[in-house]
């Protein structure tokens, strides 16, 4: 579905990316983790189109997506909760939800989609004439998500979903990830400084240091390995 080829990206002269390659299959969660400063959310730029790469390929369904328009992401069906749950902040939690639905004209469809969102959601349903700016940051993050969901994506990107979230808010965003993907077979991106929780749900994963991609496995293989049980998951 979306494939990444000896991708580099430099900001000035330093490369955040020293040729990366990666492949996100269709209906698959691939998680990409790695420190601080690695370049994962360089990886979910160049996508984007938001950062123009030094070099490399990025295609999605066999089409060179570096020539495609950030804004025409959305319409292909490609679909980004970026760090920081950034959600409007002076509209209230439906009107964003309905921001999400923006190319959409289905209005059945959205009213559905509003209320599966509410269901994954419980606290938004209560929350909906609030101001998003006023909901608590796991919150905010919900909304993102939801948002997020109202697009209809085919590729889900998610930044950094568990960051500054308690970690009770994080297991239950990643149980919603994974309802998400079980029930409308959306194919997901993750990028993830938690590499426990993301690689405990992930089919495939991708370690990424320092600009390049070090390992690459299954999300439960990479759990079990040595390096990065000592590099990314704490005392294991
Ligand atoms: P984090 O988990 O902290 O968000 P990351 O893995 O997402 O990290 P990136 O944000 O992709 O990392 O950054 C990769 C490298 O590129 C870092 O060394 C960073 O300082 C550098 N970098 C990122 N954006 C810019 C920029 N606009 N100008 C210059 N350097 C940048």
């Amino acid at each position: 579905m979306l494939k990444i080829e000896n991708l580099v990206v430099a900001y000035g002269g330093i490369e955040a990316l020293k040729g990366i390659n990666l492949e996100v299959e269709e209906g698959k969660i691939v998680t990409l983790v790695g420190a601080n400063g690695a370049g994962k959310s360089t990886t979910l730029r160049a996508i984007m189109g938001l950062v123009k790469p030094r070099g490399g390929s990025i295609t999605y369904h066999g089409a060179d997506l570096l020539k495609e328009k950030t804004q025409n992401m959305a319409k292909n069906g490609i679909t980004l909760v970026p760090e920081g749950r950034r959600v409007f902040a002076n509209l209230t939690v439906l009107e964003n939800l309905r921001i999400g639905a923006y190319y959409r004209s289905d209005e059945a469809g959205i009213k559905d989609d509003i209320e599966w969102v509410y269901s994954l959601f419980p606290i938004l349903k209560q929350r909906s004439w609030q101001l998003s700016g006023t909901l608590s940051g796991g919150e905010q993050q919900m909304l993102a998500v939801g948002r997020a969901l109202l697009s209809r994506p085919k590729l889900l990107m998610m930044d950094e979903p568990s960051l500054g979230l308690a970690p009770m808010i994080v297991k239950e965003i990643f149980r919603i990830i994974q309802e998400i993907h079980k029930k409308q077979g959306v194919t997901i991106l993750l990028i993830e400084q938690n590499a426990n929780a993301a690689l405990h749900i992930a089919d495939v994963g991708y370690v990424l240091e320092t600009g390049r991609i070090t390992l690459k496995g299954p999300g439960r293989e990479l759990l079990a390995n040595e390096e990065v049980k000592k590099a990314y998951l704490g005392h294991g």
